[in-house]
């Protein structure tokens, strides 16, 4: 694999790379208003121009179906710079706030200062956009910055190597490609901020190497995302939004993708019949061969998937699909009905076109199911019964939480994407992204009048009253204070 600068990328490639990104945030030019515009509107031409190579890339890496890149990829990318270059001007100016009666008089405000040279690591499910997205945002809120994309999509890899450094400056933003040897070479390196999007396993790597300089990480993360589906739904429109968000996102390999569904047993039928219907709708009577289903990302992952399917435990609880076909790197749509609790399907993340349904009596049972789990990335619930809904938003702890749809709130720019507890810590997306590479640096500024006697040795006794009666918010006490003290 290439270093930033050609040749092979060890160690010494590493603190070279470091040294570099150093210089140039240390020169302060990536702190301009200027600057920032001037990249991200390098990264906008760089979509406009490039769409069809980002597409190609897309394709050889995952069998992208076109209008999945663009909607979820490309258009998503160049929403995201487009929204920074509007807003940024806004999200840089410092931000006034209150002062309190014990810093009287004086002016406060928050000023957002970039944390200097930032890391990202990106994953292959959406190896565009994953990887320029937090991109976007390290360079809004004026850092340096190196991508390290995945090696698992190898030719978006590759294409961000060799076509980024064109439209931006490349002294101040790098791609490193590389795996695993070379990701743990970076990790090394002191860095002022990671940002890594992957599985929970590494992230635990990323987190333990950022813990040895102090670095403050965000960690994008996956986990098993549940559906919950109600008996009064409109399940035309359900089974839709329930489909797309699983099989028309990248096959299933999308960290916000249906992990699992839950249901009543007496409304099990009524659901799996719309699902069937809709699927053959999408992808026909031979989904192995349908263009608008991508492929799985390689064979490590089709073995991974197929182990899951021969799994002895969920043996006859395909109702629908299981085709597979390994030269393709497919295997169809396949739904499982009432799979056992403790099977493999429903230990780990999925990630993939498998869709498990668990049924309960009552519709309650299902979110106790989703809160004896780790924390998921997003929780979905399609129901018309506000009680329901309101009961699920108050009592499921998710990353994020949609109402009858899937997959939607990731492209809301105004609320923050991201996990909790196994799920992942921070969150990004709009002023959120700014927000995750910027440090919040308080200032108080005060005059040299307001002189509060009070607050100086000797410490006697009617100093502590007037200073209590200050804090409680005495007028009185504050008028003492500032006037200055009768003699003790
Ligand atoms: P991954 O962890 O295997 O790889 C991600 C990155 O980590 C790659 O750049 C890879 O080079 C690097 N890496 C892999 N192993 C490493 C190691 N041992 N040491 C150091 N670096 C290493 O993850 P993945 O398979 O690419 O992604 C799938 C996971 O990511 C799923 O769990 C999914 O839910 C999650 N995900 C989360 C989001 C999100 O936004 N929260 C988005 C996409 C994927």
């Amino acid at each position: 694999m290439e270093g930033p600068t050609g040749g092979a990328f060890d160690g010494s490639g590493a603190v070279e790379l470091i040294a570099e990104l150093r210089r140039g945030f240390d020169s302060g030019r990536t702190r301009s208003y200027e600057w920032r515009a001037e990249q991200l509107k390098g990264i906008a031409r760089m979509i406009e121009e490039k769409e069809a190579e980002i597409m190609a890339a897309l394709h050889d890496d995952l069998a992208k179906p076109r209008l999945e890149s663009f909607l979820h990829e490309i258009s998503m990318a160049k929403a995201s710079c487009t929204f920074a270059l509007k807003e940024m001007k806004q999200w840089m100016k410092p931000e006034k706030v209150p002062t309190s009666i014990t810093t009287f008089p004086s002016s406060a405000e928050i000023v957002s200062e970039p944390l200097g040279i930032v890391l990202i690591i990106s994953a292959w499910n959406y190896p565009f956009l994953l990887s320029i997205d937090p991109v976007i945002g390290a360079i809004a809120a004026g850092n340096a910055v190196a991508l390290k994309p995945s090696e698992v999509s190898p030719t978006t890899s590759s294409f961000f190597a060799k076509i980024l450094p064109t439209y931006v400056d490349n002294s101040c933003i790098k791609v490193v490609e590389g795996s695993i040897p070379e990701t743990r070479v970076l990790l090394e390196q002191k860095w002022d901020k990671i940002f890594y999007t992957g599985s929970k396993n590494v992230g635990r790597i990323v987190m333990a190497a950022a813990a040895k300089h102090l670095t403050p990480v965000t960690l994008e993360l996956g986990g098993k995302s549940p559906v919950v589906v109600d008996s009064n739904v409109n399940i035309k429109v359900a089974a839709k939004r329930i489909a797309v968000g699983k099989w028309g996102s990248n096959s299933g390999q999308a960290c916000i993708a249906p992990d699992y569904i839950l249901t009543t047993k007496a409304f099990a039928k009524t659901l799996v019949d719309a699902l069937k219907i809709t699927l053959d709708k999408f992808y026909g009577n031979d989904p192995l061969e349908s263009g608008d289903l991508s492929r799985l990302v390689n064979v490590k992952h089709f073995s991974r998937l197929t182990n899951l399917l021969n799994d002895k435990k969920i043996s006859g609880t395909i109702i629908y699909g299981g085709q597979r076909d390994e030269k393709l790197l497919k295997i169809a749509p396949t739904l499982l009905l009432d799979v056992p609790h403790d099977s493999l399907i429903m230990d780990e993340e999925i990630f993939g076109p498998l869709l498990p349904i668990i049924t309960f009596d009552k519709i309650e049972q299902c979110f106790d199911f989703i809160q004896s789990k780790e924390k998921p990335l997003a929780a979905y619930l399609f129901t018309k019964d506000k009680k329901l809904e309101e009961k699920f938003v108050k009592t499921v702890s998710a990353g994020g939480i949609l109402i009858n749809d899937t997959g939607l709130h990731f492209a809301n720019p105004h609320l923050p994407f991201g996990g909790v507890g196994e799920s992942g810590m921070g969150a990004y997306h709009g002023k959120f992204s700014f927000d995750a590479f910027s440090h919040k640096k308080s200032v108080l500024s005060r005059g040299f009048a307001g002189e509060v006697p009070a607050r100086y040795p000797p410490y006697t006794q009617q100093k502590q009253k007037i200073l209590r009666g200050l804090i409680n918010g005495s007028f009185i006490a504050l008028l003492l204070a500032l006037i200055g003290l009768p003699r003790d």
